[in-house]
């Protein structure tokens, strides 16, 4: 099971460093820190640690780069190719940055070579095409005027990711911010930085001017709230924690940055009785063990119909317990490890919690080997949606099933919870199916499927999930604001 550096073999990992105007440079304290191998728990390697001094020299040279540099002068048809360009760079390079992504997080080699590295490709190539179609419009005011609308760039434009999907929500955030015509300074997890420095220098070879993409990896209450507080950024996108939404909105309210903020989930999957079953398990299992559960969509709470709970249960546990589990670079692998020893342990937290508070075990519940962070994939049955480990995010291979009787009672059950990210609904009933759909609120409603995503859908939260929607022409509102100018024809 121990992942070997010798394993790699497209990609070459060095020490990482900051990606500021163009230039990689060590931080200006000269401190580094570690990144480390979930599979195994070993050091990858080290990395420069950007804090307030970097920051702030991160974001001069995106706002330099903003107002003096070719890039606003760039025609939109030119500012479109660079950043189509960067989408063509990331297929070509596409086994070596799943083997980075691999590293970095734990996750199968099959999911970030098939999902996480051609998407962010796809999301580039996406929002190379909307340049030349961000347009204003013309409108018929009282009076003899002419006023029409111009959609400008926010200008810099602050980025902060979780460590869960590095590249592709680095993608999510860079491609609509730079087809918008911003500049960026982008700040990955401190667990998982590789992938953003390699897309730093991905920019660089497509064409991208010096200062036009930063990348800082660093801590977040240094490096990522220097970046809020900053008053020549004029945007902050972040995806993360609930908690750490709340702390960047306050300490974005001193300078009125607009923020938006894709956060935490406890995303209902609805199973009735009219389902095709085998299609439910199958969905059940994706929507809670994609990506270790690591997945702010994940579907954690199962809603189960009464009357058809034991069939789909011995269904469900039979394909839990056999989800193939270990090295992340073993093409048969379904299930990895998870992000860091921290994350392990609180997951872990979770379910001697689900235990205490009555809920059945009834598959995995515990950790798989001695080294790295590895957890079974776990099932809870019996869950009240009351209990702890039906209400807050695990963000692991946790599910709580919990029965219900009928339409009303799920619709209720499914809404009782700060969360308002995703929800789906496994039926045959298309009237329920549509019903639901509306009922739910959730910004995303899966109904006979679950985690599809598109890059030309909108993505985010109802409720404490955040707002603003990032993919699709929705991302292009938060990258932009409009100005209203007006001619006198008197
Ligand atoms: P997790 O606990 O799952 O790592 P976080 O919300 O803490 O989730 O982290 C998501 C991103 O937010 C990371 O890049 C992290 O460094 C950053 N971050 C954490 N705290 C802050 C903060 N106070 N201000 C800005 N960014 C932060």
């Amino acid at each position: 099971m121990a992942v070997e550096q010798k394993k790699i073999k497209h990609a070459v990992v060095k020490p990482g460093k900051l990606f500021i105007g163009g230039e990689w440079r060590d931080a200006v304290s000269g401190k580094t820190f570690e990144t480390v191998n979930p599979a195994t728990g070993d050091v990858i390697t080290h990395v420069a640690e950007a804090d307030a001094p970097d920051i702030d020299l991160a974001v001069q040279a995106a706002r330099k780069a903003f107002e003096e540099g070719p890039w606003g002068r760039l025609t939109a048809h030119d500012r479109g190719r660079i950043v189509w360009r960067i989408g063509d760079l990331i297929e070509e390079h596409a086994d070596e940055l799943a083997e980075l992504e691999v590293l970095d997080t734990g996750k199968p080699i099959r999911e970030a070579r098939y999902i996480d590295i051609p998407m962010a490709a796809n999301c580039f190539r996406y929002y190379g095409g909307w340049t030349t179609k961000i347009e204003g419009e013309t409108i018929p005011v009282a009076g003899p005027f002419f006023n029409y609308t111009v959609r400008e760039p926010m200008g810099v434009v602050g980025q902060i990711i979780p460590w869960n999907f590095p590249l592709l929500m680095a993608a999510w955030k860079v491609a609509p911010a730079l087809a918008c015509g911003n500049t960026v300074v982008l700040k990955p997890a401190e667990q998982t930085p590789l992938s953003a420095l390699r897309l730093g220098e991905l920019c660089q070879e497509a064409g991208v001017p010096d200062g036009v993409v930063n990348i800082v990896p660093g801590f977040g209450p240094t490096a990522g709230a220097a970046l809020v507080k900053h008053p020549e950024v004029n945007k902050i996108a972040f995806t993360g924690e609930v908690a750490t939404g709340q702390e960047i909105m306050r300490n974005a309210a001193e300078t009125l940055k607009p923020i938006s903020l894709e956060l935490g989930g406890k995303s209902p999957n609805i199973v009735f009785a009219d389902a095709d079953l085998d299609a439910a398990v199958k969905g059940a299992i994706m929507g809670i063990y994609f990506n270790q559960g690591e997945c702010c969509a994940a579907g954690s709470r199962l809603f189960v119909q009464d009357n058809i709970h034991d069939e789909f249960m011995e269904k469900l546990v039979q394909r839990a317990r056999t989800l193939r589990q270990g090295d992340p670079f073993d093409p048969e692998t379904q299930i990895g490890a998870l992000i860091s020893e921290e994350h392990m342990n609180k997951v872990m937290g979770y379910i001697e919690l689900g235990r205490r508070e009555g809920a059945k075990l009834v598959a995995g519940g515990q950790r798989l080997g001695e080294k790295g962070y590895f957890v079974r994939p776990t099932v809870f049955d019996e869950v009240d949606n009351a209990m702890r480990i039906a209400q807050e995010e695990i963000f692991g291979p946790v599910v709580a099933v919990i029965p219900f009787k009928d339409v009303d009672d799920v619709v209720q059950k499914s809404n009782a919870v700060i969360y308002g990210l995703a929800a789906a609904v496994w039926t045959r009933d298309i009237k329920k199916a549509h019903t639901l759909a509306r009922q739910l609120k959730a910004g995303t409603v899966w109904i006979n499927t679950y985690n599809v995503l598109d890059t030309t859908s909108p993505f985010g939260g109802y409720k404490m999930s955040g707002f603003g929607r990032e993919l699709g022409r929705y991302a292009l509102d938060l990258y932009t604001q409009v100005k209203s100018v007006w001619v006198d024809l008197s």
